[in-house]
């Protein structure tokens, strides 16, 4: 069910709690994000070994897919099909708003914002990317 802050009827406890909620997850998003950039670095051999020249140390392939399954967990079912499904379209599925446009697609948002399916999570209403500020 979508977060619905300042919906009359609910407590500030209530709204607090579903708003922490909506942080964990997006929080959850971006670190899986991280993960999948850096799998992808640490799976291409030729960036891998540039990376080592300017001496830094990606982690091995084992151990970064281990923390990807660890931040998978932390995600609602509903967030993990949303990130999944746009990771066949972007490398950057996560993206910030800057002056109300979407970095991922340089649209100016409107001032009501969709929400995924069942995810409380926002998205832009024309690359579908999901959005923080
Ligand atoms: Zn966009």
């Amino acid at each position: 069910m979508p977060v619905r802050l300042g919906q009359p009827g609910r407590s500030t406890d209530e709204r607090q709690e579903q708003s922490g909620d909506m942080d964990q997850q997006l929080e959850g998003i971006l670190i899986l994000q991280d993960l999948d950039l850096m799998i992808a670095e640490a799976a291409d051999r030729r960036a891998a070994s540039r990376l080592a020249q300017l001496g830094f140390h990606v982690d091995r392939l084992d151990r970064l897919r281990a923390a990807r399954t660890q931040a998978t967990d932390r995600l609602s079912p509903e967030t993990l099909r949303l990130y999944e499904r746009l990771s066949r379209r972007y490398s950057h599925r996560v993206v910030a708003v800057q002056s109300e446009t979407c970095l991922g697609c340089f649209v100016t948002q409107p001032t009501g914002f969709s929400c995924e399916g069942n995810s409380s999570l926002h998205t832009c209403q024309s690359c579908g990317r999901i959005l923080f500020w």
